[in-house]
């Protein structure tokens, strides 16, 4: 039997690397950083930090309302791009009695959030901005920033007046269901009573803020915020950077993920001093964007957006054997780590398992090899440089697409802090971050720490939802969640959830949403139609009365009465009993009120 080193030279001859030791490398660097308290080194934004997740720059302080009464349809709660796509799709089917309960002061949820300087989306535009064929909006570019996105999120609120819809400014703190009156109850922090027969919950992957449970961390005297509550009165300038009030600010920067790698080029170009504390170096891949060719915009068939976004699930899920539309980095990835999936597709059989994962591992190793090189060729201080290396296989980390963030450590005002051997930074006091045995003095601590997306579900709303006698859903989901098709959970009737639990995951999260809003949207319309043409039934044979039948049952045999046998069947079968008048006064109101109740169209 071959040696392991003879398998790998005959199926790799040209390989200038040793799998094994890139292999004990990523061992040693997980264990650099492998923390026994797990997710419970992380803070809840609530209590003495809860200013880190409520406060909201973005709006005035003070504002008060009446609380509201309302008996609606559906209850939609989130209006980030779940909670919108979820209005959007319900108006499509004419249901119109909603509202969308939302915390912040307007539809946009992650992108109402993060402003911070340089904050963009990784998806492809043409696939990430939902109903671009609807609305007729051309991207700006291939990856838009974040105004971009949070604009196009109003503009689908507006196309689908979905605008009095929303209820802006309002947490909710406890759905429940009442059994007798088979309705959901929803309350909020605005006092307000609200029933409803459906609740569709859209509270979104990424609403939570995450603090790192250092020591001190409540002790710090300066200033202080989450990325994901930018203070720009404090930074000065805006989302395209000119944070000329750092100018005479030592500023830290905690966590190097997707979103430090974005801000950090700004903080870097203007902070006075800038220290970026790093536990694990984020992948950092070309960016590449480039401004839409409206030319080839303009040619794009009907239909294209599904079809776009389906190629590139089609691509990521490594499927896609023809064009990759969108080939970018994502699918550079794939293509490359898929290759040994796709080659035992087209030629089944010929790869055993094994085969197949040692490609697909030693795919991955070029590929890292590759960010790892380009970390080289950028920065210039080799120590600084060898501390960005990431060492793990690609997908352990979300990846990350950026021209600037290496760059912007060739900065004489920028010090990279490595704290993966103390597994994180030591200590904040009132004025400094202690990191491996040394004080940096900074003005300002900003957390790029990210949000709780794999916590607890309960930890992630703030609120209960209790159903069918009496079960809490967070009890239901105690030993993790129990959905049907990650939609609805049993006990908890006309209840539906929009999320990334229990169904397909995409990282184009907006299609992802897209699609379950549908289907939601769907059931709704069905259950209501089927509910008002039961209505309908009811109220026929309830205004036939006794009447005609007993009538009908006296007369000679015919057609009439069903040649002397007619039955309860006849009583449903008649007209309606008030008459062509009244009937016609009925279907004019129906009309009038314009929303086709329990009518589908195709
Ligand atoms: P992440 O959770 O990805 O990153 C948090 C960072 O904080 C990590 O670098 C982490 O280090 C670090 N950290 C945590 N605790 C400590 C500690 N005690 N000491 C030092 N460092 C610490 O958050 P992000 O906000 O960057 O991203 C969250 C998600 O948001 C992404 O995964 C992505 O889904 C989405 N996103 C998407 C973007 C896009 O499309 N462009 C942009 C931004 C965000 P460690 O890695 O060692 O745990």
């Amino acid at each position: 039997m071959a040696s392991e080193r003879e398998r790998l030279h005959n199926l790799f001859p040209d390989l200038d690397f040793d799998p094994e030791q890139l292999r004990n490398r990523y061992r040693e660097e997980r264990d650099r950083r492998l923390r026994e308290d797990g997710e419970a080194q992380y803070l809840e934004a609530e209590g003495e930090f809860a200013r880190y997740a409520d406060e909201d720059p973005y709006v005035e302080p003070d504002y008060e309302r009446e609380p509201l009464e309302l008996t609606l349809d559906v209850v939609v709660i989130g209006a980030g791009f779940s909670g919108l796509m979820t209005g959007a799709r319900l108006k499509e089917r004419a249901i119109d009695n909603f509202r969308i309960i939302e915390s912040g002061g307007n539809f946009g949820g992650t992108w109402y959030w993060n402003r911070y300087p340089g904050a963009q989306c990784d998806i492809e535009s043409y696939c990430y901005l939902p109903l671009l064929e609807e609305t007729g909006y051309m991207p700006k570019e291939k990856y838009s920033y974040a105004p971009e996105i949070y604009e196009h999120v109003k503009r689908v609120g507006k196309y689908f007046e979905l605008d009095d819809r929303a209820i802006f400014r309002t947490r909710v703190t406890q759905v429940k269901w009442l059994e007798d009156e088979a309705l959901w109850e929803v309350s909020t922090h605005r006092h307000d009573k609200i029933r409803t027969r459906f609740v569709i919950q859209a509270t979104g992957p990424a609403n939570r803020p995450k603090l790192p449970g250092i020591p001190g961390i409540n002790r710090f005297r300066g200033k202080s915020f989450h990325t994901s509550r930018w203070d720009y009165d404090y930074t000065g300038g805006d989302h395209n950077g000119g944070l000329a009030r750092l100018w005479d600010k030592k500023v830290a920067v905690i966590g190097t993920g997707a979103t430090a790698i974005q801000c950090v080029p700004f903080l870097g170009e203007y902070a006075n001093e800038l220290y970026v504390f790093q536990r694990t170096p984020s992948s950092v891949d070309l960016r590449g964007n480039k401004p839409t060719d409206s030319d080839w915009y303009d040619s794009l068939e009907p239909g294209w957006q599904r079809n776009r976004r389906e190629n590139f699930a089609a691509t990521l899920a490594g499927q896609n054997l023809g064009e990759d539309l969108v080939a970018d980095g994502w699918t550079d990835i794939v293509r490359r780590i898929g290759l040994a999936l796709r080659a035992r597709q087209s030629d089944a059989g010929d790869l055993d398992m094994e085969e197949l994962a040692l490609r697909s591992e030693i795919a991955d190793f070029q590929k890292m090899n590759e960010i790892r090189s380009r970390v080289d060729e950028t920065v210039e201080n080799s120590e600084a440089a060898e501390k960005l290396k990431p060492w793990y296989r690609q997908f352990c980390k979300r990846p990350t697409f950026n021209d600037e963030y290496l760059e912007t450590f060739n900065r004489e005002t920028v010090h990279l802090i490595d704290v993966a051997d103390a597994k994180g930074v030591e200590r904040i006091t009132e004025t400094s971050v202690i990191a491996n045995g040394r004080e940096y003095e900074v003005d300002c601590i900003i957390y790029a720490t990210g949000f709780e997306i794999t916590t607890d579900a309960h930890r992630r709303v703030d609120f209960d939802t209790i159903g069918r006698g009496g079960l809490s859903l967070y009890d239901h989901w105690r030993d993790g969640f129990r959905t049907l098709h990650g939609l609805s959970s049993h006990g908890f009737p006309n209840w539906f959830t929009i999320g990334i639990n229990q169904n397909a995951f995409s990282p184009n999260m907006t299609a992802m949403f897209d699609d379950q809003a549908m289907h939601v949207s769907y059931i709704i319309d069905e259950v209501k139609r089927a509910e008002a043409e039961e209505g309908w039934v009811r109220e026929i044979i309830r205004l036939a009365g006794t009447g005609p039948l007993s009538f009908l049952n006296e007369c000679t045999p015919g057609y009439y009465n069903r040649e002397g046998t007619a039955a309860q069947g006849t009583r449903q079968n008649t007209g309606y009993a008030p008459g062509i008048n009244v009937f016609n006064d009925l279907l004019s109101a129906w009309r009038e009120s314009g929303d086709l109740e329990g009518m589908i169209f195709s």
